[in-house]
Parts: C-alpha cells; sequence; structure tokens
C-alpha cells in the first residue's frame, strides 16, 4: 500500500494556526498592540475601520526590522523574543510564539512597512492569504506599520460568524483598554472610522487609570503597594461605596500582561469581605510583579490565563496588602483588620444549632439603606456603622457574607442568612391584624386564602412581573410618565457604558428618563421615570449596562424587553422587606391584573398554590 501521509503545505497550516490565534478583529489589535510594545516602542496608534472588519493598523515608533526580518516575520514559528527552549522561563516579552503575524497573513490582506533607526530607507510587504504579493524598498519613518485589512476574506464562515460592530468595537475597546493600562509609559491613540477614540500621553499609573476610567475615578482610588520576595504589588482599589454592578473595572496584570485569575480574584474579594453590597464588584487595576521563572504563560493560546508555582502564597499575599491599604485609609473598621477572626464568626456560626434568641436581629434592617438614600453613599456611613452600633455590626458580618454570594465556593453563606430567620416566629410582623386576609411570610412571600386552599406568592418575582409589563407598556405605547428631578443628576460612565445607554435611549425615554446631556463626559438627567426614586438611578442604569453586557445584544435582542426586565430588577421589592396589609393585597391584585401572572419576567413561578385536598392530605 502507498504512504498516505502528507506534511500540510504552509498556507494551510498557517490558516490552522490562525483559528488559535485570531478569534475576531480584538485579537488582531492584541497582537499588534504586542509586537509594538516589545518592539519598545514609546508611541503607538490604533487605527480601525467598521470594528476592525474592515482595517486594522498599528503604527509604532519601535525598533522596527531589517530587510530580512520584514520578510522573515511572517514565517510560522519566526521569532526573535526566544532561540532555546530555557528562554521560555525567562521571558519579557508578550509574544514568543512567531505565529501572530504568519496566522494573521493567512487569513488577510497584510501591508507591513518598517524601518530601523539605522536605515536610510524602509521595507514595505504586501501579503494576501500567506501569498507575497510584493517587497520593495521604500521611504517610511521608523518604526513599524502593520495594517490588516479584509479580515478572514478567505473564510467566508468566520467572517459571517463575526458579531455586530457595537460588540466587536466593545472587543477591541477591552483589548486596548488593557494594554493602555498595562504600559503607562507608552503614549497610545486610537481611531475608529476616522474619529479619536482615545488619546494619551506618556504619564504614571493614576494618571492613566483616570484617563480611562473617567475623572471622577480620581477620587475612587486607593493605593496599594506591597513588596515582598515573590511578589510585588501595585496598584490601586476601587473604594467599596464605589463598587460597580459589572466587573468591568477588574484587572490584573502580571509583569505587565493583562490576566484573568477567578482565584487572585477571590483574594481581593475577601480583603473586601463586609464592605461591599450584595451583587456589587470592588474595582481593582493591580499589578504584580513576579520571577518569570515562577509562571507559565504557555499554557493559553491567547495568553490570558497564567499559572503561578506558589498560588497559595500570592493569595495570601494579595489579600492582606489589599486589606491593608483599606485599612489605612480608614475605610475598613479598624476592629476587621485587627482581629481577622471576628470575621469568621458567621462562618463558626453556621454550624451551631439555631440556639441564639439572645442576638437581636432587628428583622427590617436594610444594610443598604443609608446608601440608597443618596446617590453616592459616603465613606464615613461605612465607618459608623460598623463602629458605634455594635448590633449593627454584627449583622454587618452577615451583609458582607451575603455579597459574596455569587461566588460557588460562598454560596452557602446566603443558606445561612435564611436559616436564621426560620428560628424566628412566622408571624415576623408584630402588627398582624386579625381580619386580613394575607399576610407576609418570612419577609419573602405573601401568603392569601383561595376558596381551593391557600396561595403563596414570591414577593420579589410577582413584583418584577409587575413592572416589567407596567414598562414594557410605557416602552411600546411611547407614552412617558415623567418626574422632573429638582436637581439635574450627574453620572459619569466609561465610554463603553455611555454607548450601552446612548443605544437604548429612545426607550428610556418612553419608560420617562429625561436626558439634558448624554456624552462620554457626563450624562446628566432631568427626569425620571414616576415612582422611581432618584437614588436609585444609577443602581438602574449600573445594572441595566450589566444585564446588556451578559446578554450580548444579538439576532434576537430585543432592546425594549431587556430594558423591561433589566429596570424591573433593579426596582422589585427585594426579599426581607416587610410590606404592611395595603401593600401585600395591592401586590395580589397588580399581579393578577397582569397578563402573565404566572411567572416572573425571567420565567421562574411567582406563586405556588396549595389545594385544601393536598393539605388534608399530609394530615393523615
Ligand atoms: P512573536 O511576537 O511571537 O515573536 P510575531 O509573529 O508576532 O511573533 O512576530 C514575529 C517577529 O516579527 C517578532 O519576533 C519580531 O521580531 C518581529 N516583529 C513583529 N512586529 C514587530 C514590530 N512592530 N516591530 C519590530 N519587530 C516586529
Ligand atoms: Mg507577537
Amino acid at each position: 500500500m502507498s504512504d498516505i501521509i502528507q506534511l500540510l503545505p504552509d498556507h494551510v497550516a498557517n490558516q490552522i494556526a490562525a483559528g488559535e490565534v485570531v478569534q475576531r478583529p480584538a485579537s488582531v489589535v492584541k497582537e499588534l498592540l504586542e509586537n509594538a510594545i516589545d518592539a519598545n516602542a514609546t508611541e503607538i496608534k490604533l487605527i480601525i475601520k467598521d470594528a476592525g472588519k474592515t482595517l486594522v493598523q498599528v503604527i509604532d515608533n519601535g525598533k522596527g526590522m531589517s530587510v530580512t526580518d520584514a520578510r522573515l516575520s511572517f514565517e510560522r514559528h519566526a521569532t526573535s523574543k526566544i532561540k532555546a527552549a530555557e528562554d521560555l522561563f525567562q521571558l519579557n516579552t508578550k509574544g514568543f510564539r512567531g505565529e501572530a503575524l504568519a496566522s494573521i497573513a493567512a487569513i488577510a490582506h497584510v501591508e507591513l512597512k518598517t524601518k530601523q533607526a539605522t536605515d536610510d530607507l524602509g521595507t514595505t510587504i504586501v501579503i494576501e492569504g500567506s501569498e507575497v504579493k510584493s517587497q520593495e524598498v521604500s521611504v517610511t519613518p521608523t518604526g513599524t506599520s502593520v495594517g490588516v485589512k479584509n479580515l478572514f476574506f478567505n473564510i467566508p464562515a468566520r467572517r459571517n460568524f463575526l458579531k455586530s460592530d457595537t460588540v466587536e468595537l466593545r472587543h477591541i475597546t477591552d483589548e486596548f483598554h488593557r494594554v493602555a493600562l498595562a504600559h503607562p509609559n507608552i503614549a497610545f491613540s486610537f481611531y475608529h472610522n476616522g474619529s479619536d477614540l482615545f488619546n494619551v500621553p506618556q504619564e504614571n499609573y493614576r494618571q492613566r487609570v483616570v484617563h480611562i476610567f473617567g475623572s471622577k475615578t480620581n477620587e475612587k482610588l486607593v493605593p496599594v503597594e506591597e513588596e515582598t520576595e515573590v511578589l510585588k504589588i501595585s496598584g490601586f482599589v476601587g473604594k467599596p461605596e464605589y463598587s460597580k454592578k459589572t466587573k468591568s473595572e477588574q484587572f490584573f496584570f502580571v509583569n505587565q500582561r493583562f490576566i484573568k485569575s477567578p482565584y487572585l480574584n477571590h483574594a481581593i474579594k475577601s480583603a473586601f469581605e463586609g464592605l461591599l453590597k450584595d451583587g456589587y464588584h470592588p474595582s481593582y487595576f493591580l499589578n504584580l510583579t513576579v520571577d518569570p521563572k515562577t509562571i507559565d504563560i504557555n499554557i493559553h493560546p491567547t495568553k490570558t490565563e497564567i499559572k503561578f508555582d506558589d498560588e497559595h502564597t500570592l493569595y495570601a499575599i494579595l489579600r492582606s496588602a489589599v486589606k491593608h491599604s483599606l485599612g489605612q485609609f480608614n475605610i475598613a473598621p479598624v476592629l476587621d483588620f485587627e482581629h481577622q477572626s471576628s470575621l469568621n464568626t458567621p462562618y463558626d456560626y453556621r454550624d451551631k444549632k439555631a440556639s441564639t434568641p439572645a442576638i437581636e436581629v432587628d428583622r427590617s434592617f436594610n444594610p443598604f439603606a443609608e446608601d440608597f438614600g443618596g446617590s453616592k453613599p459616603k465613606t464615613t456611613s461605612h465607618n459608623t456603622g460598623f463602629k458605634s452600633a455594635p448590633t449593627a455590626s454584627w449583622e454587618s458580618l452577615y451583609v458582607g457574607l451575603e455579597s459574596k454570594g455569587n461566588n460557588s465556593e460562598t454560596d452557602y453563606s446566603q443558606v445561612t442568612f435564611e436559616s436564621e430567620s426560620k428560628n424566628e416566629s412566622i408571624f415576623n410582623d408584630s402588627s398582624i391584624e386579625t381580619k386580613k386576609t394575607t399576610f407576609q411570610l418570612q419577609q419573602k412571600y405573601i401568603v392569601s386564602t383561595l376558596k381551593s386552599g391557600m396561595l403563596v406568592i414570591d414577593q420579589n418575582r410577582a413584583h418584577q412581573r409587575i413592572l416589567y409589563e407596567n414598562f414594557l407598556k410605557h416602552i411600546t405605547i411611547k407614552e412617558a410618565t415623567s418626574q422632573q428631578l429638582l436637581f439635574p443628576l450627574q453620572l459619569h460612565f466609561t465610554p463603553n457604558e455611555t454607548k450601552i445607554i446612548d443605544d437604548l435611549k429612545n426607550d428610556l425615554e418612553h419608560t420617562g428618563f429625561v436626558f439634558s446631556e448624554l456624552s462620554e463626559k457626563e450624562i446628566v438627567i432631568t427626569g425620571v421615570p414616576v415612582g422611581v426614586p432618584e437614588s436609585e438611578v444609577s443602581i438602574i442604569l449600573e445594572q441595566l449596562i450589566s444585564d446588556v453586557e451578559n446578554d450580548v445584544p444579538d439576532t434576537n435582542f430585543s432592546a425594549a424587553d431587556l430594558l423591561a426586565k433589566s429596570m424591573a430588577k433593579s426596582l422589585a421589592i427585594k426579599n426581607g422587606q416587610s410590606l404592611n396589609s395595603t401593600e401585600q393585597e395591592h401586590m395580589v391584585n397588580s399581579l393578577f391584573a397582569c397578563k402573565e401572572p404566572n411567572v416572573s419576567p425571567t420565567n421562574r413561578p411567582t406563586f405556588i398554590t396549595m389545594a385544601v385536598d393536598d393539605i388534608e392530605k399530609k394530615f393523615m
């Protein structure tokens, strides 16, 4: 039998490799920016057209390439960055696989212009689908320009797979932010379809963070500095009261490389323990410097994950450094920092039998009530909350645990809180009236009688349904009922976030919002939907942004529906809120006046019924 194994031709191998390296225009942006940084550029310009689908170009003033290198740079495994396998353990550069340019050239039209400082003339090379179309001597400034046109021109399936310009641009912007944040000593500019999205000089880290996230960021930042033998940490965490509903301000850089690490993220969250509201995430911009020998960045083709030799130690150092900063800047209660064990009480407590009637938990205590009192909660309110009232501080321990709820490992914390309340009387509302037809159970359910038995309504879900239908009606009928604010409300968001709000502006106005300004500098709101407290406005918008980001607007995306759902979620009465009997009855009536009373906007049951028959069976 004849031999059947063949070596793949280079252009095929390159296309396959490209599948791994280049997922979307943002991947090209990342690779090109990293090459420019590795070439020691001090000024980098990013130019894109149609969210990178038509053009991605990066121009740098780095060291450039010789004629031979320019040609070689497009070969697979062509790299100037490692020479032997040992070099892999000493990496100080971003790239090292020598795959990016070869991969990109396999699936796009590429034009490279480059010149070294010592040469008078440079080189221009044009490659299309791995095929060199031309190579010429040319006049070009010192440095390199790589232009990538018509990405995926020869792989229609991949091209069709690309998302809308809005989504692709968001990916590019994210990538750009990461690189720009990691390199404040480099000046960056960024243009999309001819307009200037971003322009920053060489500056210090604080200035860079503020440039990217807006001038209001400055007052949020708490410096974190720590140097140990294994790890150097520098950067900032956001003050707890500025924590966000989105994770859009969480950045770890390890040796100036953006990485994602749920484990280290957890270290930060635990340093914030007790300081964050439920569902909120701390902001952080932290640079970690470690010996390159102790990490392995080669485990992921797009290199956002890193393996550390000793994660446990890093975790501990990071956690204590952040705690220390929060304590030093008088953000965390002193008690919290000095007696760490006190924070563990709830964990221990969880395992005990519920025999603690001595402790009185204020059931109507809403830990966030004071924060909702104004759009910007003050640091001091957190402090006094912990220091002056011992009972309050005890409860706050639970608050902290609750806020960690979405982390798998700590999910049980919520359970602790719930089981706690079950030890109390079922009728925890002291003002029970005799003739009422509804009552509230666990400050969570509304119980009512039916002819055939009993009805139990989930107050939060029911209220979401009521609000949802109401908002949807306003949005579709386009009749706004607005209440004017006494003082205009100024809010600040990142450009990406502003874009999301801008996209939904019409729908938001139909619910009753009135915007007097909506720009990247600020958003000014002069009117809000009737019944929406002013203090909730920023929460509503943040929730909305987070929902849009998580539910990436795609084909079957209805902006109106998402907006109505999101607002309903933000404004619905929460579990744990007590309702008087009028409110309870009103809730029951409004729910059953809905078109679809059975389910919440996210399709979960709003109520259950129990027939007398079933109850009777239970007594047999
Ligand atoms: P890698 O970055 O992994 O080495 P690339 O395919 O991205 O692989 O680049 C191949 C080589 O081309 C690099 O090692 C570098 O020598 C050269 N190169 C690429 N971009 C630039 C640039 N902007 N300036 C100077 N040299 C560059
Ligand atoms: Mg590279």
